[in-house]
């Protein structure tokens, strides 16, 4: 019998004898010495895994799909973080979108950033009457009007207007809680709760039109860019992406300020986007949810964060699988952003994450991964679970037949 002491000091031996050339323990003394290797940029370091473990690739998604979260247009105008104009840039035509969603087993894509009033109108034509039942638009609120006293009607009018156009519910950028301020870009910053826009949220719950909201961001986006934020390479590349410091608020006083907002208004559905804007923590996310019947989330650019704690989010998937809603954050051309750039690769991987139980893989379609330097594991969803967050879930939210 050997002790875990003796075979510990055993193994030392060893391995202090192959560290010197020339012992006698099988080396063939050929090689030079070893001299320090020269310190390497961190944005040089591209390691390459050397594990070698079962590899699935699911080329189309093993039920129809509904991707909640895309965005095909956007504001033609915005300044300092706020959306300011009608007309709308468009991002890919219909017919190259319908190529990729017919090859992925994509039913529908919901366009969260359709803008408000005649920018609105022209989207829902050339998509969502052009090509029925493909494609769904989500008005948004028009801060241009923000200062004018009458503001609360005439953004809740804005709404029952878009409802008529065919908006299908109200998206909420992080513009507001982080960019929008009294005078719209300068000023104090507007909370998340400002009761200026009550009747907004009321009219929604009276038009059945769900509130996409994202508010907040990643948690390490309100620490400081430094050698201990896990999210340091992507802060590097967007520096205007850090809330830390200034007058921003906190990440859990948006939070809360978000809370609020569900608590007041019961009867409008809340899809709180990005796994409830919190997927660092889904205790947080799952105390919410228990606490608000009005809330939703969708796991739009988070299968970094679910992915890289897969027990833990397979109990999330469990117990709140009628909560949850399949979602992208696609960008058609995208470039800049790999983990919600439009394209089969994109799709392929969030179809991995959800249907395989393939181990350590990249959440994103990009030679370093974009959110923090981590992989992922799949969570191996069974086929019930599949057809609601693929499709049932949001069906229920854009009053669609299954
Ligand atoms: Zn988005």
């Amino acid at each position: 019998m050997i002790n875990r002491r003796q075979w510990l000091y055993g193994v030392g031996v060893m391995a202090g004898a192959v560290a010197q050339p020339g012992s006698a323990f099988g080396q063939d003394n050929q090689e030079p010495q070893k001299t320090p290797h020269p310190s390497l940029d961190l944005s040089d370091f591209e390691p390459r895994s050397m594990l070698q473990v079962h590899e699935s690739r699911v080329e189309r998604a093993a039920f129809p799909v509904i991707d909640f979260h895309t965005h095909i247009t956007t504001s033609a105008r915005s300044e300092h973080g706020v959306e300011l104009a009608s007309e709308r840039k468009y991002l890919g035509t219909p017919e190259e979108l319908l190529a990729v969603m017919d090859r992925k087993n994509i039913r529908a894509m919901v366009n969260l950033t359709g803008g408000y009033e005649g920018g609105l109108g022209e989207v829902i034509n050339k998509y969502d009457r052009a090509f029925p039942e493909r494609f769904y638009t989500f008005t948004e609120p028009c801060y241009e009007r923000w200062k004018e006293h009458k503001y609360p009607e005439l953004q809740a009018q804005a709404i029952e207007q878009a409802h008529l156009r065919g908006a299908r519910g109200l998206k909420i950028l992080k513009t507001l809680g982080l960019y929008l301020r009294e005078n719209i870009t300068s000023g104090q910053l507007v909370r998340v709760d400002d009761p200026r826009f009550d009747p907004m949220w009321d009219a929604c719950g009276q038009f059945n039109m769900p509130v996409a909201i994202h508010v907040s961001d990643p948690v390490a986006f309100f620490t400081p860019t430094d050698r201990f934020n896990e999210r340091y390479e992507e802060l590097n590349n967007h520096p205007d992406w850090s809330f830390y410091g200034g007058d921003f608020p906190s990440n859990t006083e948006i939070l809360e300020a978000r809370n609020r907002v569900l608590a007041r208004h019961p009867k409008t559905n809340f899809v709180v986007l990005h796994v409830g804007n919190f997927g660092e923590n889904l205790a947080n996310v799952a105390e919410n949810l228990d606490r608000f019947p009005n809330m939703t989330v969708d796991i739009a650019a988070r299968i970094g964060e679910l992915g890289r704690q897969p027990r833990t989010a397979r109990k999330f998937f469990d117990r709140y699988q009628d909560r949850i809603l399949f979602g992208t954050d696609a960008t058609p051309h995208g470039d800049g952003f790999p983990q919600q750039i439009f394209n089969d690769k994109l799709y392929e991987i969030y179809y991995r994450f959800l249907e395989t139980d393939d181990e350590y893989f990249d959440y994103a379609p990009a030679k370093t991964p974009p959110q923090g330097r981590w992989r992922i594991y799949g969570i191996h969803l069974p086929e019930t679970i599949l057809r609601k967050v693929y499709f049932e879930n949001a069906a229920r939210q854009l009053r669609v037949k299954a």
